[in-house]
Parts: structure tokens; sequence; C-alpha cells
């Protein structure tokens, strides 16, 4: 199937070259997709930027009952859309499900959000001054999503651009852009005026540069590594765009002497091995206190090892294929490296290729490494795969400056029964989110982001409505 590029609230017709979308799992063809120019780049800003002069103008209960429906929509198309995602990115059926639902949240939470856009009346110095402030809409927003979460990293950002009267243009990851394409045709089906919602496939570099030297694209917000992360930053500054950033992560997760031990054990799976591994909040580090982590090691095992790898359609499926080559000799390239320099092999370190195609079709058995020290480059480095290096240690502040090192600060973990060293650790650890005695903490009503070479902003809950929103100060003289 052939697909088509979305602009001025319709897909449009494409004349250009295509590429094609692959089954991470096998690598068949799923579709092939516009290979937009920049010629339609420079179109879809247009229409972007013509919505943009409408939309803000309509008022927050109009643009949020367009949401509301487009929420409505995707629970009802939920499982066709968790199909897609599936045969795409190769995550596990019930995963990609959950993704959908969690997705739709944002939709659902920012339409009764933008109702809630409120401005400010301030104490003026003079009898005959009244000071007002308020709240309006940055412009006309583009954003950039990684192929890991393809339909919940645009709804994050989508949701909250468009309730405060945003128009936002989606470019999707190469790999993954056909949950996207899904999306649109219930964005289609709403009717949202023309240019509020368009989405854009293509060659990034190209399509961004364009957007970039544009003065009427007003926002960036972007998903994804680091490196292209401190390029958009770079070349946003060029026209002084409002840039957000959900970059790399490497989380700790800090299993304390005193912790209950099966609850760090959930935890630890649940942080660590959805969609493979190859999430920006999944646990990249273990560190256990020498006082427990024989019994840690030994309960984690027995469950990783049961654990089913394969396609994501089968049943009790639990860790789908690695997004591709590069990802798989990432991973491998850092477990060799770790056992190379004395880390001991406890289960895993093995991959299998399904297929022809050499570039996807790749499975990572999930592993864990035992004893991994420093000067390992899985120590550092986010690793993007189904992959536990333990580290151990033998006091709090051991493991507190474990957890630090490191230019990342996204998601941390921990574990502990004990209320104040709660606190304290919860404070001093060096991240933008922390899960206490849980490895699940994605919601549609928190702020979600990291600190350092993580990223800068937060998406989720009324924090995430203010990056799409500029301080306008009225001073009146009466
Ligand atoms: P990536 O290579 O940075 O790609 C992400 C997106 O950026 C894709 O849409 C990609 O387009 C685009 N892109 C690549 N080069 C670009 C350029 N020169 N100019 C503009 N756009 C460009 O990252 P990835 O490997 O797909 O995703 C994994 C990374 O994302 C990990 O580091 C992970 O931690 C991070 N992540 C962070 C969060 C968070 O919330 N903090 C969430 C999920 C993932 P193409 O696909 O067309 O190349």
């Amino acid at each position: 199937m052939k697909y088509s590029i979305f602009y001025d609230g319709s897909f449009q017709e494409h004349e250009g070259d295509y590429f094609k979308v692959y089954d991470p799992s096998n690598g068949n063809v799923l579709g092939e997709v516009p290979n937009a120019s920049e010629s339609d780049m420079e179109k879809t800003i247009e229409s972007a930027y013509k919505g943009f002069e409408f939309w803000r103008d309509k008022t927050a209960e109009y643009r949020c009952d367009l949401l509301e429906k487009l929420y409505d929509l995707v629970i009802e198309e939920k499982e066709n859309l968790a199909k897609i995602m599936t045969m795409e990115n190769g995550k596990p059926y019930l995963e990609s499900l959950g993704e959908i639902v969690y997705g739709a949240n944002f939709l659902k939470w920012y339409s009764e959000e933008g109702k809630r856009i409120y401005g400010q009346f301030i104490p003026a110095s003079s009898e005959n001054k009244r000071i007002m402030v308020r709240k309006q809409p940055v412009g006309l927003v583009y954003g950039i999503t990684p192929w890991n979460f393809p339909f919940a990293m645009i709804t994050r950002k989508l949701a909250p651009a468009l309730a405060a009267g945003c128009t936002f243009i989606i470019k999707p990851a190469a790999e993954t852009p056909l949950t996207a394409l899904k999306f649109f045709e219930l964005v289609e089906r709403v009717g949202f005026p023309k240019g509020v919602c368009s989405l854009i496939t293509g060659d990034a570099k190209t399509l961004t540069e364009v957007a970039m030297k544009d003065s009427r694209v007003r926002k960036i917000t972007f998903t994804g590594s680091t490196a292209v992360g401190k390029l958009l930053m770079k070349q946003s500054s060029e026209t002084v765009k409002k840039i957000s950033l959900e970059l790399g992560g490497h989380a700790p997760l800090i299993v304390f002497d005193d912790a209950d031990i099966d609850k760090a054990i959930k935890g630890t799976l649940a942080s660590k091995f959805r969609n493979c591994g190859q999430v920006c909040i999944a646990t990249n580090r273990v560190l256990v206190h020498e006082k427990i982590h024989d019994l840690y090691l030994e309960k984690l095992t027995e469950q990783v090892l049961k654990m089913k790898i394969g396609n994501g359609f089968e049943d009790q499926v639990k860790i789908g294929p690695v997004i591709n080559k590069k990802g798989v000799d990432k991973i491998d390239g850092q477990v060799k490296d770790a056992i190379e320099k004395g880390a001991k092999l406890v289960c895993g370190g093995e991959s299998k290729h399904v297929g022809d195609n050499d570039d996807v079709g790749h499975f990572y058995k999930p592993t864990i490494l035992d004893g991994v020290t420093r000067d390992m480059a899985i120590f550092y480095d986010e690793t993007f795969g189904p992959v536990i290096p333990v580290i151990t240690f033998k006091d709090d502040q051991e493991a507190i400056d474990l957890a630090n090192d490191t230019p990342y600060g996204l998601a941390s973990y921990f574990f502990t029964e004990s209320i104040s060293k709660a606190f304290v650790v919860a404070e001093k650890l060096d991240y933008g989110m922390v899960g206490l005695n849980t490895g699940a903490i994605s919601a549609a009503q928190a702020p979600f982001g990291g600190v350092k070479e993580s990223g800068i902003g937060r998406e989720g809950g009324h924090f995430g409505i203010e990056e799409y929103l500029e301080t306008k100060y009225v001073c009146l003289e009466i």
C-alpha cells in the first residue's frame, strides 16, 4: 500500500518518490510512504501558518470539543491502531494496546485542561495603572518523534499544542510512520479546520532544515536521541524558536538493603523490558546493596529466564524484535565489552536473525550481566535493549554517587522501606523523574521530562501545556 502526507485538512496526492516501511520481526515490507520534498514541507508550513490565524481565535471550548472527539475515535479504533503498531515496531500486541490507551489519555486530558488557561491581574504600583497578564499560543509548532513509541510521543505533543491554540506539524520516525498515518485518518474524520494538524514523512534532515529556517515556525518539540537534540538546539537558534527536548536516558534502579525484594523485582522487570528495553526511561543500570545482591540476582534470573521472545502477535510473547541491525549491534557490543572487562554473563547474551533482510529481523535474548564496573561502556552508554547490568554498592552515598555518574538525567528508580531514606534519596537523585518503589511512572497528568543532557521542558499535566504558551503582559493607564 502507498500512503500520502496530510496537510490543508486532507491527505494529498504525492508525485515524488517513496520509502519502504518494514516489519522488524521478519523484514516483510508493510507499505510505502512519501519521501516528501522541500516544496511539500513549504506548502505544509504555509497551510499550518494560515490555520494558526484561524485556530488561535477559536474558543477553548471549540478546540477542546474537537480533541475530545479525536479521543473517542482513537478509543473506538484502538485495536486497529495497536495492530499497525505491532507490525511496524514489533512490540507485543498488548503493549501496543497499552500505548494507544496511554497516548489517547493525553487527548482526553488536554481536552479538559485547554479550558483552564488562565491569565492574571497583578496589583500595580500606581493608582492609574492596571497590570494584566494573558497566556497566548506560541504559534506554529513542528514536532519530531522517535520509533519506540509511535503513537504516544505524538499525542503527548499534539494534544497540548492544539489545546493551547497552536497548529501542529508532525514528522514521525521513518521506521514507524504507519501508526501516525492511521491516526491521521481519525484526525480527518474529526474534521479539524484546514492547517490545524499536518503530517509529513521523508528525509528528517531536509524537512527539518526547511522548518528551522522559516521564522513562521515558532516552536520545535522533539523526542529522540541526545545527539539530534543538540543539533536541533543549534539550528533553532537561527530564528530563536522555543524548544522542548525529550532526549536519551540512562536510568539507575537502586535496591537498598531494606527494600521489599519482590517489589524491586517487579519494578525491575516493568522498567526494563517494555518494548524490548528500547525505552528512554528503561532501567539501564541496577545498583544493588551487597547484602541482598545474591537473593535479588537469584529471583531476577528466575523471572528473566521465563520471558518468551518472538513476534509481538504470538501469545505470551514479552520480548519482540530489536528495531534494526544498528540497534542489535550496539547491544551486542556493550555486552561483549562488559564480558571482556570481567562482567559475568548470568543469562542471555545471544541474538538471532529471522528473514532475508539483513537490517531487520533481529532478536536479542533478555540478558543479565553481574559485576559491572565503571570501566565498561554499558556503565555510561544508553543500551536501548533487554540487558540488565548489575552493580553492587556498600552504602547509601556510594549508590547515589554511582546513580548520578552520567550526563543523563531522565528517569531513576529506587526501592526502600525506609521513609526517611525515601525522602533523602528522591531529593539527591539528579533526575527529572523518580520512581519510588515502582517501575511504572508514566501518566498523562504527570510532568515527564529530564535534566542535564536528557532534555529541556516537560510533557504531560498542566506543566505540558505551558510549553505551548507565551506570557503576554498588558499595562493599561486609565
Ligand atoms: P533519533 O535518531 O534521534 O530519531 C528521532 C527522530 O529524529 C526521528 O523522527 C528521526 O527521523 C529524527 N531525526 C534524525 N536525524 C535528524 C536530523 N538531523 N534533523 C531532524 N530530525 C532528525 O532517535 P531514535 O534512535 O529514533 O530514538 C531513540 C532515542 O530517543 C533514544 O536516545 C531514546 O532515549 C530517546 N527517547 C527519548 C524519550 C524521552 O521522552 N526523553 C522518549 C523516547 C525516546 P528519521 O526516523 O526519519 O531518521
